[in-house]
Formats: C-alpha cells, structure tokens, sequence
C-alpha cells in the first residue's frame, strides 16, 4: 500500500462504518465487489491486492459524495485515494476507448451551455418516451442497466427549471 500512494489506507481498523453510509453499497449489497472487502474501503483496497487493472471499475463506481470520509473514524480521505485510482486508470490506458470517446463528447457538450441544455432536454424526452409507472424497464443504450433493475424515470421538472422559479421567488 505504501508503494502504490495508499499510506492513509493503512490507518483503517475495518470498522465498516464507510460501507454502512456509502450510497452506492446500500444499493448493490457486498457481493458485487469481488473482493473480501466492499464498500468505499474495499474499492480501495481491492485494486492493491489484485491490481488495477482486474479491479479498475470499483473506483468508478463511487459517487464521489464523501459521506466515507465524513464517517470514517480515523479520517481516511477515500475519496481521494480513489480519484487517485481513477486517474492512474486513465493514465496508464486501461479506460476502454468506448470510455474515453464518451468523456471526449461530453467534455465537448459540458463546455457548452447551450448544447449541453439542448442534449439534456433531448435525452429526458426520450426517456419520458420508455417510461412507465416511474420507471424504466428497458430502452436503447440502458440494456447494461435494466437487465438487472429498473432506471428511474426523469423527475417532471429538472434541476434547472426549479432553480430558475427559485432565482424569481416562486
Ligand atoms: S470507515 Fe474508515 S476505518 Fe472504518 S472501515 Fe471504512 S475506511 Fe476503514
């Protein structure tokens, strides 16, 4: 750990109280990490002991929230050591180029407000399109997603137009 830049790392006595608050293990449960540790400690851990390159998608899958850090009780700064796997990741090429082509578009589109507005109000149409019930159960480009669970359905109103009636007092 102490070669691969992970030193806070050794500071944890495994209490789990990471894992207890991680919004992303409440969701998927402990199997799903492959590894003897889950949670946020195990996205860490796992990718020293089996390297990164099997392990590459635990890091990412962290919401980056920092509710671990907030709990943890020795004050390990997890998010950072996993933005650090994040970046040795891309760094050292193991992104599929089906990831990086993605980030190059969105890079693109998140530089422009304009598109970016006209890209989102697109998508949430379209979504609205296989929505049902709330949910949705299947549709183009989600098949990874909804095999397995369903995909919420977009809120009736996005985050912008609410903060637009905030901005005028309503
Ligand atoms: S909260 Fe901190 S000490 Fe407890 S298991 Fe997670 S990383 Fe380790």
């Amino acid at each position: 750990m102490l070669r691969e830049g992970m030193k806070e790392m050794l500071r944890c006595i495994r209490c789990g109280a990471c894992m207890n608050h991680c919004v992303v293990f409440r969701q998927l449960g402990g199997h799903v990490y492959g590894g003897t540790y889950p949670g946020p400690m195990g996205a860490v851990l796992t990718p020293v002991f089996d390297g990164l390159e099997k392990s590459r998608d635990l890091p990412h899958a962290c919401t980056m929230n920092g509710k671990c850090q907030e709990v943890c009780p020795v004050a390990i700064p997890l998010p950072t050591l996993l933005r650090g796997w994040r970046d040795r990741s891309w760094r050292e090429g193991l992104e599929p180029s089906a990831v990086r082509f993605g980030l190059g578009i969105h890079t693109f589109v998140a530089a422009r407000p304009r598109l970016y507005r006209l890209g989102t109000a697109i998508a949430i149409r379209v979504m609205r399109l296989f929505s049902r019930g709330g949910v949705i159960k299947g549709m183009p480009g989600l098949g990874a997603w909804t095999a397995y669970r369903e995909f919420p359905a977009p809120a009736k109103r996005t985050f912008m137009e609410m903060y637009k009636d905030q901005e005028k007092g309503q």
